[in-house]
């Protein structure tokens, strides 16, 4: 996924709520994907992938590409500071 398409899909679930802004302190940093979905791509995390995986509440997690969720955080901050949810 291209890192525009990439910001706007993650920009969209931010505000259907699918992803949040803040995650608690990541559950776990994965050295290898176990083939979870990434909750930021859709696309699963394997092989050498590194992924973040956050507790969101009693057995759920999300799972994220590192990468993708880099950009999820600068995607949140920048919502966040503007007070607003943006939807395009
Ligand atoms: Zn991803």
């Amino acid at each position: 996924m291209e890192r525009a398409e990439l910001l706007k899909a993650i920009r969209s679930k931010i505000v259907e709520g699918q992803i949040a802004t803040i995650y608690p302190a990541p559950l776990a940093f994965q050295r290898h994907g176990g083939g979870d979905l990434c909750r930021a791509c859709n696309e699963p995390i394997l092989g050498n992938n590194v992924s973040i995986r956050y507790r969101i509440g009693r057995g759920e997690h999300h799972s994220f590409h590192v990468v993708c969720d880099a950009v999820r955080r600068t995607v949140a901050a920048k919502i966040l500071s503007l007070g607003v949810l943006m939807t395009s």
